[in-house]
């Protein structure tokens, strides 16, 4: 319509009538013309193992897929890297939530490659589905300096799924990243509950981070997290909190003595550091190398890897057992009924649970 701004009253003014929006919609996306074309398992495969970040990217994206088609290409891509992999050293890092893991990854990433040369892949393991009070296990923005590392690959936690579904994906990240050259492998993991067992089973070394409290911390942290620790590091020892960090290591050390000897043969050691700081890291780093070293003369770290590989295959089992059994239609339609018998007092657990797996079995059978 003319502006009324036009008419000769106003001569002078002329208000054009303005241009036509454009689509909010990229019209290149909609002809698909920049869509990625997908790569064969051979293109994955090959890339890979030239070290290309893009493409290793989209191979774990593949393994965290529930497609099952895409599932089916991950583990083609997975059994292809799998003669190239093993060659590196994997840290399990765990530590309860504010215990300052990302503060000390970033400077444990930096110094490791400073010291050693080589690449770092940092993956995590976080089962929990609403993520660990807020913070995502191995977010890039956590590690601001390892981030922008050229040598570093972040992952955060695989989420979807039982703890077991997302530590097996964890792992079998870590295969397609040594494949891609990657010689060092940390494992994030949140000290609570059962993720840092999960964690253990796929690292030559576990870590444990501590922060001094008020001097009844032991009580609070489980017995089973200290055994399966090869080395236990107190952080934030600095400003004023360096006495309370020592006297705590001190009650670690005493806690150890009371611990059998580990099948390794070595004895695990309490350090102090200041992952803020970066003060005590070399340290660390110089255990965790002094503790590779022994294990490899004394054969217990081809020993342990052996032993994480017996427990994936079993676990693999279980999990696709698990998978098929309550994804069955017939046993998904009985579940609610069986639960409800459960709690009206009709059967007893066991019961109820026997004559669920009776009828899958049946099923199985026809
Ligand atoms: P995460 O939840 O275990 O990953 O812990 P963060 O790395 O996010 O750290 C939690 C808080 O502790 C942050 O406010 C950090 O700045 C602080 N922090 C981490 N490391 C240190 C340290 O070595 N010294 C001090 N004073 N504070 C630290």
């Amino acid at each position: 319509m003319e502006h009324p701004e036009n008419s000769s009253e106003y001569a002078g003014l002329q208000v054009n009538s303005g241009v036509e929006q454009p689509s909010i919609v990229n019209p290149y996306l909609k002809h698909g013309r920049f869509r990625r074309r997908e790569l064969s398992v051979g293109e994955m495969v090959e890339g890979i193992l030239k070290g290309d970040v893009t493409i290793l990217s989209q191979a774990v994206t593949l393994i965290e897929s529930v497609n099952p088609d895409h599932q089916a290409r991950a583990q083609e891509v997975i059994n292809k890297c799998l003669p190239y992999s093993g060659n590196s050293i994997r840290i399990g890092i765990s530590g309860v939530p504010g215990a300052g893991k990302s503060t000390s990854i970033d400077e444990f990433g930096m110094h490791v490659l400073k010291v050693k040369g080589g690449k770092l892949a940092v993956l995590a393991i976080d089962p929990s589905s609403e993520r660990t009070k807020g913070s995502i296990l191995g977010d890039k923005t956590r590690m601001e300096k390892l981030a922008q590392h050229p040598s570093s690959f972040i992952r955060p936690s695989p989420s979807a799924g039982s703890l077991g579904g997302v530590a097996r994906k964890t792992r079998e990240t870590i295969i397609l990243c040594e494949a891609a050259g990657f010689d060092k492998i940390f494992v994030e993991t949140v000290g609570v509950g059962q993720s840092e067992t999960a964690c253990h089973s796929m690292v030559d070394f576990f870590l444990l981070i501590q922060v001094a409290g008020t001097g009844d911390e032991l009580q609070g942290i489980k017995r089973g997290i200290m055994e399966i620790s090869d080395g236990i590091v107190i952080n934030k020892c600095d400003g004023d909190n360096v006495d309370r960090c020592q006297m705590a290591a001190t009650n670690f050390r005493n806690a150890l003595h009371f611990f059998p000897m580990p099948d390794s043969g070595w004895s695990p050691r309490v350090l102090c550091y200041s992952g803020f700081y970066g003060t005590g890291v070399k340290e660390i780093f110089d255990m965790i190398y002094e503790y590779v070293d022994f294990v490899k003369a004394n054969g217990y770290f081809d020993y342990r890897r052996n032993e994480q590989s017996k427990y994936w295959m079993y676990e693999s089992i279980n999990e696709h057992l698990r998978l098929n059994f309550y994804n069955n239609p017939q046993i998904k339609a009985q579940l609610s009924a069986a639960e409800q018998t459960v709690l009206a007092g009709q059967k007893t657990s066991f019961v109820a649970a026997q004559d669920l797996l009776d009828a899958y079995f049946a099923q199985l059978r026809k």
